[in-house]
């Protein structure tokens, strides 16, 4: 599944295409995604311009704030003021530039005013698309843990109102900080010294502190890697990211960890993969 790194390679790597472009056609081919896209929305589209991509949690931000040219006869100007195009790759989703794909499952192709073309495909369909001129529209989402605000403090004050709850899943919680899921938690916790499975009551102050700098560090150092690439995933020109090649951790139990040389284990937290060392971890 996409998470923050994922989505933020396929930020990076779309915008240089689609920034200052107008679109000229909306293939919408499948509507029933995860959230079903309404039937107006390539009627809502046509004719805008695309003026930024931004990313929010694992949600991309398309920037759509201008109004199409007038048709007689069409609807499709019935909103003002800033309206975007929201992508979410869901668990299989690719957003991507160039000729779609003859394969099934490419549920939407938007051409631009350049003739370049941008398609979403998605096999499980747990995706999604649509225009959206509210914020509220995303839920409710916590902080973005590359943003200053996520420092030691936050995470340290978020471990006393959740203290039962292992500190692996307070890391996943997106209502707590947005877009680290479970590769990223493994590794970080690795990075800090800190068992999974620890219960957040029990993280002192310094261990947020280290929590919060290897999260981070992990992120930042995936996003300069272009991603994980697991099973499909690709960035917007379809090439793989590299990061699955650095993991100390993530699906490596068994293997001997890279610090102390004993062997990682598995386990299984919130219903997910869990990989620690039991000599580094504590
Ligand atoms: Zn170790």
């Amino acid at each position: 599944m996409p998470e923050l790194p994922e989505v933020e390679t396929v930020r990076r790597t779309i915008e240089p295409h689609v920034v200052g472009r107008r679109i000229v056609s909306v293939d919408l081919r499948e509507r029933r995604l995860r959230r079903p896209v309404p039937a107006n929305f390539g009627e809502r589209l046509l004719g805008r311009r695309i003026h930024s991509v931004a990313r929010r949690a694992k949600y991309l931000l398309l920037d759509v704030d201008d109004r199409p040219p007038a048709t007689p006869g069409s609807s499709a100007s019935g909103d003002d003021g800033r309206l975007r195009w929201i992508v979410h790759l869901g668990m299989s989703g690719r957003f991507c530039v160039g000729d779609p794909p003859d394969l099934p499952h490419v549920h939407l192709v938007v051409e631009l005013d350049d003739g370049a073309r941008v398609w979403f495909r998605d096999p499980r369909r747990f995706g999604a698309v649509f225009l959206s001129d509210r914020a509220a529209d995303l839920g409710a989402i916590g902080i973005e843990p590359l943003d200053d605000g996520f420092d030691g403090e936050f995470l340290w004050r978020a471990t006393r109102r959740h203290r039962r709850v292992a500190i692996k899943n307070l890391v996943m919680d997106q209502r707590v900080v947005a877009g680290v899921g479970n590769i990223y938690a493994n590794e970080a916790l690795f990075d800090a010294g800190v068992r999974p499975s620890r219960r957040s009551g029990r993280v002192t102050r310094v261990e947020a502190g280290r929590i919060v700098a290897a999260v981070r560090a992990v992120l930042a150092r995936a996003i300069a890697s272009g991603g994980s690439s697991l099973l499909d995933y690709r960035d917007a020109d379809g090439n793989r990211g590299a990061f699955q090649e650095s993991f100390s951790v993530y699906e490596r139990d068994g293997e001997p960890c890279p610090r102390c040389g004993a062997p990682l284990r598995r386990s299984v937290i919130g219903a997910r993969g869990t990989f620690w060392c039991a000599g580094c971890q504590r």
